[in-house]
This record gives structure tokens, sequence and C-alpha cells, in this order.
């Protein structure tokens, strides 16, 4: 298979795999019994978290591990929202990914009020639009995604932190899609909370981490046992988070965005009538999002699938079922464009001839697809 969906997950790396597989055999113990088996599990927990901290410019008291990314989303915003009840506003992009969106409706739900952050036509967010919101005063949270799943798109995090500081708002990012593909120093660009996922970043499924600035109240969404630190009760997920520890260490090269750049070109070589999404913009070099117009993006992942080539539809895939995009929509797509955009997401162990395969891969089927549809 050449795998070219890396944005839904990676492949767990053989390193991580190694370095996890003593706390699934022999390391099982309890990290919070006090013997000596469970003093050394808790000693490989402060080593992960010293080493998720190392890469955010964090400290490691700073880093709460949870489930996944969309437990870091959900924690961030309900603590803000039960922290500050005052403070009804928070602020989100349009483009946000659906962990975020879901949470914001609850933070609705729960008499709070949600303003959307316009993007431009590269899906970039509009520092105006953002300057605009923050005028309401009543702003808790600014919510902003630092790399866009589906098209890439890195927001400017510098200033969306600046600006909503100075309005008084907290800030947290969902840096799902950025960790481990973007330099990222959370000394130099201070938001207040980040959620990071382990399964995007060659780590396994069912570990995430959240990071909360030591300069912000905390209000935890899982209580029982008083966990890490008493900000997420439940039994640690051990093996999980050293995992995750090493996956970030070994995410220390950050990608070139030379093959993706390649790749791009010669799809277009191939398809010169293909669109690339926001190639202007900055972007993370993972992720490379193409429009082939009037080409169904459902048939197209059908006949790549049956060449054993796995990427996705540019409309977001949530449990099967696709969607039109509301990320294209909110660039100004219509939903006929979303629905003939496939997503190509790319990792450290995707390799040169993977994507010259790839391209003729794509190339092959489209003109198939294509002479289907015109004799339909
Ligand atoms: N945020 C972004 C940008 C994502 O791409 C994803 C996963 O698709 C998530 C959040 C959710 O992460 P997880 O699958 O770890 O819950």
């Amino acid at each position: 298979m050449i795998y070219l969906d890396n944005a839904a997950t990676t492949q767990t790396d053989p390193g991580v795999v190694e370095a996890m597989m003593p706390f699934l055999r022999e390391h099982y113990a309890n990290p919070s019994a006090s013997y000596a088996a469970a003093r050394h599990v808790r000693k490989a927990l402060h080593t992960a978290r010293e080493q998720v901290a190392a890469r955010l410019g964090a400290q490691a008291d700073e880093i709460v591990f949870t489930s996944c990314g969309t437990e870091s989303i959900n924690t961030a915003l309900a603590s803000v929202r039960a922290l500050w009840p005052e403070k009804t506003d928070l602020i989100i992009a349009s483009t946000e990914h659906a962990a975020t969106l879901e949470a914001a409706s609850r933070w609705k739900a729960q008499g709070g009020r949600v303003l959307t952050v316009a993007v431009t036509a590269d899906g970039v967010v509009d520092l105006d639009s953002l300057r605009e919101l923050l005028r309401s005063g009543c702003v808790a949270l600014v919510s902003i995604m630092w790399a866009n799943n589906e098209t890439g798109v890195i927001a400017p995090m510098r200033e969306i932190v600046e600006l909503s500081h100075a309005a008084g708002a907290l800030v947290h990012t969902d840096a799902v899609q950025a960790v481990g593909k973007l330099p990222i120093d959370l000394r130099d660009i201070p938001a207040d909370f980040l959620s990071l996922s382990g399964h995007k970043l060659h780590a396994p499924k069912g570990i995430g981490a959240l990071y909360v600035s030591q300069r912000v109240r905390f209000a935890p969404l899982l209580v029982g046992g008083g966990q890490e630190g008493g900000r997420r009760s439940g039994t640690e997920n051990v093996a999980g988070i050293v995992a995750l520890g090493k996956a970030v260490e070994l995410s220390a090269e950050i990608m070139s965005s030379t093959l993706r750049d390649q790749f791009e070109h010669q799809i277009l070589s191939a398809w010169p009538s293909a669109i690339i999404h926001s190639q202007n913009a900055p972007r993370v070099p993972s992720i490379s999002s193409i429009c082939f117009p009037g080409l169904d993006a459902a048939g197209m992942l059908i006949l790549l699938d049956q060449q054993n080539l796995a990427c996705s539809a540019g409309s977001a895939c949530h449990t099967g079922a696709l969607h039109s995009s509301h990320v294209l929509e909110a660039m100004g797509f219509d939903a006929a464009h979303a629905a003939s955009t496939l997503r190509f997401s790319f990792s450290r162990f995707t390799t040169v001839d993977e994507m010259a395969r790839a391209v003729q891969i794509v190339s092959a089927c489209a003109t198939k697809l294509s002479n289907l549809t015109a004799n339909l």
C-alpha cells in the first residue's frame, strides 16, 4: 500500500513500539502505588512529560496526558467556560476541526456566545476579522488551530496570541496537525493551552496531551483519583504516555516541504487542470489538498483504493461518511469543488519512490474516471 493519509493517522514508529513494549509486559505496576516497581513506572511518566515539554518549550508540570486530541480540546474549552462564566464569548475559526466545533456548540448550549473568525480565500485566519471580534470585550477564550487538517494551512499564531492577550482573552490552539511538523516554542508564542495527539505523530491511538500554562487557572474535565496532579483523573495509560514521549522525541527533525512540493509539481504536470489549495499560503509540509475539477472524489477514492493507494477526500470524513467540507466552503469554494477534492498527506516514512508511483496512479485513475464520466 502507498499510504498518503497521514493526517488521518500515522504508522507507529518501530522505535516507539520498542519503547512502550516493556510497559505492556513487565512494567505493569500502577504508577500511584508505593513499591519500587511503581516508582520505576512513575519515573517513566516523568521522562515522557519532560520529552513532550521539551518539544514545546514548556515545563514538565505544564503537560497533562489525556486520551486524544479531542479530549484535550474539550478539556481546555470546558475549563475556561467553568472558571470565567462572566466572560461569555468564545472565538473560533470557521475552519476548526469537529472537536472544536462541537465543544463550541456545548459552550453555546451552556449559555455562552460563539463568534467565528473568517478566513481568507487561502484559508488563512483573517486578523482584521479577529481584531473586530475581540472588541466585544467579553471574550474568555480564542481557540484557533495551529495547522488545518484539510489544507495544511498554518495560522498566524504569534499575531493571534498577541491580539488576544492584549484584549484580555486566553488562547487555546489545536496543534494536532502542527506538532512534529513545525518548530513550536511556547516561550516565543505564549499560547495558554495547546492540544496534541499521539497517533498523528507516530505514537499509537489513545494518547494525547494538553499543555496548560502555569499562568492560568485550570478546572479538570475528569475528576476522581486525582492523577496528573489532579488535572486528569483516571489510571494513566502508561505505555501510551511512554510512546508519546518517545514519538515526540523522534519527531525532533522537522519535515521538509521538498517532497510535498515535488508531488504537487508532478501532479500539475500530469493533470494541468488540478488546483492546489492554499499553494501560496504558509502550510505544513505534510498535507496537500488538490481539486481535480469535474472528477468525483468518492469515485477517485474507489479507483485509488483498487490500486492500493490510501488517501482521503477533501471533504471531511468522519465515521466513514462523506460530508461537504466546511473548510473549503469557508474559503469560498462551492460544494461541487469540494466534492472533487482529494487530500494527500505525508510523513517522514513517505519515500520519493512512493510519491512518484502515487502521481502515476492518480493520473491513471483520473484519466479512467474522466473517460467513464464522459461516456455516461
Ligand atoms: N484536531 C485536528 C486538527 C485533527 O486533525 C484531529 C484528528 O483528526 C483532531 C483534532 C482529533 O484528534 P484525536 O483523533 O486524537 O481525537
